[in-house]
């Protein structure tokens, strides 16, 4: 299960409207407990990210840190958990793409994580949906917001 604070289902909410109709997102922050995904905090784009109308890229030299900042004040319990990012006039599946850079983020040492998750926001329907990478399969979670 993924656990989601308030406050950052609101900020993924109100970047999305920012940014529609084109594509926008962040990372996620937090930790992982059990098998459970615990989101406390969000990095947003940035201001060098790429925004279109299907396609996204955040703008990884703003982020990085930020990332490290938010590890060390919270003495490494706020980590790299994946990203999330918006589907602008879509349904809030997991694309082909978005399968690809799972497993891609799975795989990439930096990022320190073996089963990141996504969390997509599709516009139409509006939807909030859960995904994770771990040991070769995909899986939707339930998302709970606290
Ligand atoms: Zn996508």
């Amino acid at each position: 299960m993924i656990f989601i604070l308030k406050s950052v289902v609101k900020f993924i909410l109100n970047e999305t409207k920012v940014h529609y109709p084109l594509e926008t997102g962040g990372m996620l922050l937090g930790y992982l407990k059990e098998k459970n995904y615990y989101i406390l905090d969000i990095i947003d784009a940035g201001p060098e990210a790429i925004h279109k109308t299907d396609y996204f890229l955040p703008d990884g030299k703003y982020q990085q840190p930020i990332l490290e900042q938010k590890f060390f004040k919270s003495n490494g319990k706020v980590t790299f958990l994946g990203d999330w990012h918006s589907h602008p006039k879509a349904d809030s599946y997991l694309s082909k793409l978005d399968m690809e850079t799972l497993k891609n983020i799975s795989e990439d040492e930096g990022a320190q994580i073996n089963c990141p998750i996504f969390i997509i926001i599709g516009t139409s329907p509006l939807n909030i949906c859960g995904f994770n990478y771990d040991n070769g399969i995909y899986q939707e979670l339930a998302l709970k917001i606290i």
